[in-house]
């Protein structure tokens, strides 16, 4: 068995620096924002709140200063995200784009796409989709059969891409589709594209009632949606080794452990420093959560400098959503016979009791991670 090292990051001055400007920010922005929108976290969406974050450079902040990039550095990056995620910021417009589309595309495509795209996602103006599950592919991603056939100046797409988060208010998909039959390995002969949503012909989204009510999950059916050449993202075929180096993105950030930090804040308010029983719960919780942040700027440490974060963030992941998941059950159990129903606590709490089952589903689920895991120790 291999050893897993996680080294905790020291973080330099400029950081505790630029958390200071972060909160200050956020003290003036989110008395705006009600608890029930804040427990929303990562998936609350405000475009002007995106574009007061990209007039500070706070989108692409690591990206180069040809596309509009701040050049400053993943702990940089890694402090302001944790600051946004601590209260709870409305982040979710350009999220997706932040974390892993813009990445992307500078790498697949830092001539042709890039250059047009990522300042505009820089300036806060698009948002994207991630086009990957199908409605018989989310662990086994590999089995995709959503095609796309060649056709002059383009491609075509035909199939249906599903749980494809805020695809109906998104400008942008990355779409992992089928450009070629391998039967000898089913991992040869996907790509990525490019969709832009908003001008597919032939793309229908349907949104997807979930027990949250109006989260924006949906159903693309794509027919014959053209897509031009330039929109290849990267080499064609290739699109398997591409989607695993985003995931790798999609998976390391502080939001897989920080989505619930609301409820923690409102247990908190809620709580009697004197009585036993609470102090304890919610004391076992702030361990977790101090450990857990020293493994996730460890992971920041690591994209810093370059390694392959791929085992250190799945577990990460898999931890966060141990412990996220088990925020809900440890509220209701510390505070359900006093709580108000009209309280903050009891619409936060709400809210997390519907939502934190998805968190062990969302960006691989918790078995697969665990795969990753073992896979990574040397153990299978
Ligand atoms: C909130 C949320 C947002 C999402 N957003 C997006 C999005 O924007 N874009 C997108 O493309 N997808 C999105 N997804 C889809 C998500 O990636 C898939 O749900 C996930 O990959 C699991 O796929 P599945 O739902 O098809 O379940 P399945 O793959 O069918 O898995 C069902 C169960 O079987 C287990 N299982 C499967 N294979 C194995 C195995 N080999 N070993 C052990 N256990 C296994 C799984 O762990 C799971 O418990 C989202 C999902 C959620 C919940």
């Amino acid at each position: 068995m291999q050893d897993l090292h996680i080294t905790p990051a020291d973080m330099p001055p400029e950081c505790e620096r630029l958390r200071q400007e972060v909160r200050a920010f956020l003290a003036d922005e989110m008395p705006a924002y009600s608890k029930a929108d804040r427990a929303k976290n990562w998936t609350g969406k405000d475009q002007a709140f995106s574009k007061k974050l990209a007039a500070r450079g706070w989108i692409g902040m690591t990206w180069p200063k040809k596309y509009g990039g701040a050049e400053r550095s993943n702990l940089e990056r890694y402090v302001m995200l944790e600051e946004m995620l601590a209260v709870g910021a409305p982040v979710g417009f350009h999220w997706v784009a932040d974390r892993q589309s813009g990445p992307l595309l500078m790498r697949h495509s830092p001539e042709v796409l890039a250059p047009r795209i990522v300042p505009r996602i820089v300036r806060g103006e698009l948002a994207f989709c991630i086009g990957m599950s199908e409605p018989d592919s989310g662990s086994d991603l590999a089995s995709i059969r959503t095609k796309a056939n060649k056709v002059e100046g383009g491609w075509s797409i035909s199939g249906r891409k599903v749980w494809t988060s805020g695809a109906d208010m998104a400008d942008y998909m990355i779409a992992l589709v089928r450009t070629r039959e391998r039967a000898d390995d089913r991992h040869a002969g996907m790509s990525q594209l490019l969709v832009d949503v908003k001008n597919a012909k032939g793309l229908e989204i349907r949104t997807i009632q979930t027990q949250l009510g109006g989260q924006s999950f949906c159903e693309c059916t794509f027919d014959d949606v053209f897509v031009p050449d330039e929109h290849l993202i990267g080499e064609e075929g290739q699109g398997w080794k591409q989607v695993t180096g985003e995931l790798k993105f999609e998976r390391s950030g502080p939001e897989r452990f920080l989505s619930s930090s609301q409820l923690l804040l409102e247990m908190l308010d809620a709580g009697d420093p004197g009585d036993l029983p609470q102090a304890t719960a919610i004391g076992r919780i702030v361990a977790q959560y101090a450990s857990l942040r020293q493994m996730s700027q460890g992971v920041a440490l690591m994209m810093a400098r370059g390694e392959d974060p791929a085992t250190a963030t799945s577990v990460v992941k898999d931890q966060g959503a141990l412990l996220e998941q088990s925020l809900p059950d440890i509220a209701h159990d510390l505070f359900a016979d006093s709580m108000d129903r009209a309280s903050d606590l009891a619409q936060v709490l709400d809210y997390l009791t519907l939502s934190a089952p998805s968190f062990s589903l969302r960006g691989g689920t918790r078995e697969i991670l665990r795969g990753i895991i073992a896979r990574g120790l040397g153990l299978r």
